[in-house]
């Protein structure tokens, strides 16, 4: 037992705002407990609540099994999971994850060559604490008596600013080399330091990455791309020498070539900036913006071996897509609105006629047009087919139609260069 690293934190200490907890995750804690359970709010909330920030969700933490969870909250829970079991229960418009307390005896994990496989294995809250990745996310919120219990100095750190991993930090990037880019992305937006020790051990560890399945590695990096500062998490990810383990090829062209670095720090800044408005973002876009790196100079490779720009295009993404699918594999789902995004690129081209209808009531326009702003700031020939498109979204339907369709119309031939 280590519960003699154990320091309770009273309301009047820590002061962590309870007013902001969901009243869902108040209900579904209050409910485990009349069962006599133990269960607390834990992980990113409590540590978003101390640092002033609005959780994005809010993770319950329990010594009820999947299965006395699904008793009490019966067709509102689903028990999902294989690595780690855990239960989701629906309550409101949302989805709370109530996980049982892991045990961290590590004689009962799946392991294979060091990494964790499956990890099921139920245990007490002080176990729970410490297979946790870090320090931070490792405090326990008890509703009832308004305390925070850290086991792993987690309050302390969180003061100091600084991102501290739980255990031994080789081992531990080792059983999980995901926590790797979680410490990225937790440096980037919530502003915790990365120790000079912890950046050498994650540099040193960096390859056990490619261990992990590559779909768990796209969905890390989405949640990169969507932390809200990207543009801290790119220089971190390239300082740590994780970027081309990630995306190889944008990795050693945005390293070589100024223009396609400031291309991407643009278009993180786009997105940080959209999420810092409010404004939605999708996984498309940022994907779409990382391997164009990747993809222009192949579609280029094909136009010039007499392709035309159709099929040099469809061509290119397929390639990519195959290339990119060793280190990260992106959904078929991706792919295609990717796919989308880069057509349209080709569509914007023609500026007369019935097409520029279906280009403009594509479902990918919005995303495809702001893409077409930011291939703009690296390549100024861009600029007539950023006015034409950027005027016609605020034009009336009979002054689109006079001007796509009017004898003034110049029906240049469209040339193939994207
Ligand atoms: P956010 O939800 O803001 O991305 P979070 O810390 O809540 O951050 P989740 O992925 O929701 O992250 O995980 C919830 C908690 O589960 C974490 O706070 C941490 O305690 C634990 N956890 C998640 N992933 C790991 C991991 N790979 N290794 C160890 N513990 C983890
Ligand atoms: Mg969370």
């Amino acid at each position: 037992m280590l519960n003699h690293n154990l320091v309770t934190y009273h309301q009047s200490e820590h002061r962590l705002p309870a007013g902001e907890i969901s009243d869902a995750a108040k209900k579904i804690i209050n409910k485990l407990v009349e069962h006599n359970f133990q269960a607390y709010l834990v992980g990113g909330a409590v540590r978003d609540l101390l640092l002033g920030l609005h959780p994005k969700d809010f993770d319950i933490a329990t010594d009820a099994t999947p299965e006395d969870i699904k008793h009490i909250f019966k067709g509102k829970c689903r028990i999902i999971g294989r690595r780690f079991r855990l239960a989701h229960v629906y309550m409101g418009n949302s989805l709370y994850e109530v996980a049982t307390f892991r045990g961290s005896d590590e004689g009962d994990r799946v392991m294979k060559k060091g990494q964790i496989i499956r990890d099921n294995v139920f245990g007490t809250i002080d176990q729970d604490a410490i297979r946790r990745d870090f320090s931070c996310n490792a405090l326990y919120y008890d509703l009832q008596e308004h305390t925070i219990l850290d086991f792993a100095a987690g309050v302390h750190d969180l003061k100091k600013g600084e991102l501290q991993l739980i255990g031994n930090p080789n081992k531990r990037f080792v059983e999980d080399p995901v926590r790797m880019l979680r410490a990225v992305r937790f440096h980037a937006k919530l502003g915790l330091k990365l120790t000079d020790d912890m950046k050498q051990i994650i540099i040193n560890n960096r390859q056990h990455l490619s261990n992990v399945p590559t779909a768990r590695l796209f969905d890390e990096a989405i949640k990169l791309f969507h932390c809200g500062n990207m543009e801290i998490a790119y220089y971190t990810l390239t300082e740590l020498k994780l970027l081309p383990l990630l995306f190889p090829q944008a990795a050693r062209i945005a390293a070589n070539e100024d223009i396609w670095h400031d291309f991407l720090i643009q278009a993180f800044r786009n997105t940080d900036h959209r999420l810092k408005n409010g404004q939605s973002v999708t996984p498309v876009f940022l994907t779409a913006c990382v391997m164009w790196l990747e993809f222009l100079p192949i579609y280029h490779q094909f136009i010039n071996a007499g392709k035309n720009s159709h099929d040099a295009l469809h061509e290119a993404t397929t390639l990519v897509m195959i290339n990119q699918r060793e280190n990260l594999m992106v959904p078929k789902a991706i792919q295609n609105g990717v796919r989308q995004m880069w057509i349209l690129q080709l569509r914007f081209k023609k500026m007369f006629g019935k097409g520029v209808y279906t280009t403009l009531h594509h479902p990918r326009f919005r995303a495809a047009y702001d893409f077409l702003l930011l291939r703009n700031e690296v390549n100024n020939d861009l600029s007539q087919k950023v006015e034409f498109w950027t005027n016609i979204q605020s034009m009336s339907p009979e002054g689109i139609k006079s001007l796509i369709f009017g004898k003034k119309v110049k029906r240049q031939k469209v040339s193939y260069d994207l």
